[in-house]
């Protein structure tokens, strides 16, 4: 800033003024004033609110922020603890074509009672759960709905990079249907998966691993609709069949502590979503604006690919506003979809042809959802570009921390040769700096570190979850939950 003004005898910028005068409103305390009339205090205090006396916009009962959200419009990433009682759900990918502001489709459910849960996990969709400040080690059960690689394209990275990251003690279990032929599995999948990673598991295996290569694969038959794939502390989750083109296409509905949150996954709009998703609190399916023109217009491709897409394997917003309403959920949302502009209007439009009730977009990325049995709120949540990843998480029930050691090393799995080529340290380090190298793992066994030996800042960042959870086990066991 250029130019400068002299005020109270300092060198201020002009622009800095309003700044000021702020500052010196705080140099003594404030004069006490005569109270307004108490008609005028009613007048302005409650002017303008409607009581009972007319239904305000499109916010329903219950549908308000919780006293607990330190912004009421934003959600920061690590700012609120999950309440005991509470339901929060994040969308952490949004669309079936990936850009920067949407990444392939995810959505993360956390509960009270320190279980989380990750449904699909389309390509990209990580950098947003690093973003939310989700440890990837804390991620242990993914449910896919179905085999497109929109909805599990990042679980090749989750896995290597979630065991990297201190995923030694849990293994991830990766739940999802079969196929009409065993070639068509979940399991098959995961096989190919295993398959294509053969190197980088060995490559990772100079590192601890423990139990993190034993990935698990949960899959359930596909026409076992209204079959448990899940049930353990209290939660339970189900699935049923969708119609998108091929056999193995899944929606999930996940109960516990009396609210229940539905995502569809793809399909067409069908009588089963109605009889599995009927009344539940949160229901979140795909969805398509139906803007077959404009869109192929604004896309320079001709419509009847969108057309035939749409019509063949997913929910038009007609027919997703039409579910809504039969549904009647607490809160109606939808993803997997294009978030733009010249769409949106049109989309909620299109929804309220059926649905009158409360419904919010779960797109762009990073929408976030709390939900308690009375209330429940959606607000954006801020990502940030460049966060750093949230230290793993483990549980300290035993009281310590254990490193497993790592499966190889690499002297097991290189050949000495291009070693041998690496330029001597000497060579490129300044005189008067030379790190310790670690060249070899430190230890030769596990490594048991008991709690009270750990640093005091790495307990606390590695405990913060289990804490958490106990926290709020204990708090849930005081109501007999
Ligand atoms: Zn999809
Ligand atoms: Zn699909």
């Amino acid at each position: 800033m250029a130019s400068f003004v002299r005020k109270t005898g300092k060198l201020i910028a002009a622009g800095c003024t309003a700044l000021l005068l702020a500052n010196a409103a705080f140099a003594e305390p404030p004069a006490i004033q005569k109270p307004s009339s108490k008609a005028d205090m009613q007048a302005a205090l409650s002017g303008g609110v409607s009581g009972d006396r007319w239904k305000e916009g499109l916010l329903f009962e219950g549908v308000s922020p919780m006293p607990w959200l330190k912004s009421a419009a934003n959600w920061f990433p690590g700012t609120e603890d999950i309440q005991p009682e509470e339901m929060r759900v994040t969308f952490m990918g949004t669309s079936p074509s990936i850009r920067p502001g949407q990444m392939n489709t995810s959505i993360y459910v956390e509960l009270g009672n320190g279980d989380s849960f990750v449904f699909d996990m389309g390509e990209g969709a990580v950098a947003n759960y690093v973003a939310a400040r989700v440890a990837l080690n804390q991620i242990n059960h993914v449910f896919i709905t179905h085999l497109h690689v929109d909805h599990f394209g990042s679980l090749p990275y989750l896995w290597m990079f979630g065991t990297w990251a201190g995923g030694w003690h849990e293994q991830l279990t990766v739940h999802g249907p079969s196929g009409r032929t065993p070639e068509y599995g979940t399991a098959k999948m995961v096989e190919g998966m295993k398959t294509m990673l053969g190197w980088h598991v060995d490559a990772f295996s100079v590192f601890p691993a423990g139990k993190g290569w034993d990935i698990k694969v949960n899959e359930f038959d596909f026409r076992d609709n209204g079959g448990v794939v899940y049930e353990k502390n209290g939660v339970k989750v189900i699935h049923w069949q969708r119609s998108h083109a091929k056999d193995g296409a899944s929606g999930y509905r996940l109960d516990w502590n009396g609210m229940c949150f539905v995502w569809t996954g793809d399909g067409r709009p069908s009588n089963l979503d109605i009889k599995y998703a009927k009344g539940c609190d949160l229901y979140v399916t795909e969805m398509q604006t139906e803007l077959v023109e404009i869109g192929s217009g604004v896309q320079g491709v001709p419509p009847f690919l969108a057309r035939y897409t749409i019509d063949t394997h997913h929910t038009p917003a007609y027919a997703a506003g039409y579910l809504a309403n039969q549904i009647k959920p607490r809160m109606f949302m939808t993803t997997h979809m294009p978030f733009d502009p010249y769409q949106n209007e049109e989309a909620v439009a299109e929804i309220r042809e059926h649905w009158k009730g409360p419904f919010h977009f779960g797109a762009p990325d990073g929408i976030v959802v709390n939900m308690t049995k009375d209330q429940v709120w959606v607000r954006e949540g801020i990502l940030p570009d460049y966060p750093n990843n949230r230290s793993p998480q483990f549980d300290f029930s035993n009281g310590q921390l254990v490193v497993p050691l790592p499966p190889t090393s690499r002297e097991k799995i290189q050949e000495p040769f291009v070693r041998e080529q690496q330029i001597d340290p000497k060579k490129y380090y300044p005189k008067g700096y030379h790190p310790h190298l670690l060249e070899e793992w430190p230890v030769k066994s596990d490594l048991v570190v008991p709690l009270d030996s750990l640093p005091e800042n790495l307990k606390g960042s590695m405990g913060e979850a289990w804490r958490l959870k106990q926290k709020n086990l204990k708090a849930l066991e005081a109501k007999g939950k």
